[in-house]
């Protein structure tokens, strides 16, 4: 068979559901834009084509709603569906989950004797330290105005007191600068994780452990780390 350039073409290799477009029943057949392909007993997908234009246009909508535009981590929203989704995980095969909570100390001074665009350029750099040290395994996320949450998964509470550490230092030890000014930064953490003994079977209520842990940290003169 003689094909255009660029053709598409999928192949069932002997399955024992078959393969079907639009219904119909197929062994290997050219696909459209739009086909929709059966397989298996209950999985249908849809074959779309796009250009370049459509693509970046779907990538970009697809961080719009998303990704926080300041600090390009991801949203609240998305944390608490990763929440949800590892604390089920954890619970269902007894491993350890953490959440970092992070919070920048005497913020609103930032904003007060800088302005507003050097509190925002306070959060655009911290984003950036937070997404350039995460761990694939870990997911930040912008909680609420100038606190910061790490979903981190697969460690205990020792490595996660580490890695709050680690990220208190970070962000004291690499400032930003603002008009060629140097900003002094610093942020307070809590951490709670959720293990075989102290078991947040509720997703919110790791949330709340570490915010509670948070606010000891900020009691006990800010930037430190404090666990639930
Ligand atoms: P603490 O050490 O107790 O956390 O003190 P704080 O000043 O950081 O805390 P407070 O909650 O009083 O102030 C937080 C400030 O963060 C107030 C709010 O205007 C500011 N803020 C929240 N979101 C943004 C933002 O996107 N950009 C800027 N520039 N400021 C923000
Ligand atoms: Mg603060
Ligand atoms: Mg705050």
């Amino acid at each position: 068979v003689l094909l255009p350039k660029n053709v598409t073409m999928i192949k069932d290799l002997e399955s024992t559901n078959g393969t079907y477009i639009n219904s119909a029943p197929v062994d290997a057949h050219p696909l459209a834009d739009g086909d929709r392909i059966r397989i298996g007993a209950s999985t249908c997908l849809q074959f779309t084509l796009e250009d370049d234009i459509e693509a970046n246009l779907r990538d970009h909508l697809y961080s719009a709603a998303t990704r926080d535009a300041l600090t390009k981590v991801p949203n609240r929203r998305v944390f608490e569906e990763q929440l949800e989704r590892a604390t089920a995980y954890a619970k269902r095969h007894g491993h350890p989950l953490s959440v970092i909570l992070f919070d920048i100390d005497h913020f609103k001074q930032v904003n007060d004797v800088y302005g507003h665009p050097a509190g925002d350029e306070v959060l655009r750099h911290v984003g950036q330290l937070i997404r350039d040290s995460a761990r694939r395994e870990d997911i930040p996320a912008r909680y609420g105005g100038e606190e910061i949450a790490v979903l981190a998964r697969g460690i205990d509470l020792e490595q996660a007191m580490q890695l709050a550490e680690r990220l208190r230092r970070l962000i004291r030890e690499k400032p930003p600068q603002f008009k060629e000014r140097t900003l002094t930064v610093t942020a307070s953490f809590g951490v709670a994780v959720h293990t075989g003994e102290t078991r947040f079977y509720d997703p919110q209520a790791l949330v709340t452990a570490a915010d509670g842990a948070l606010y000891r940290a900020k009691r006990s003169g800010r930037d430190c780390v404090r666990s639930a």
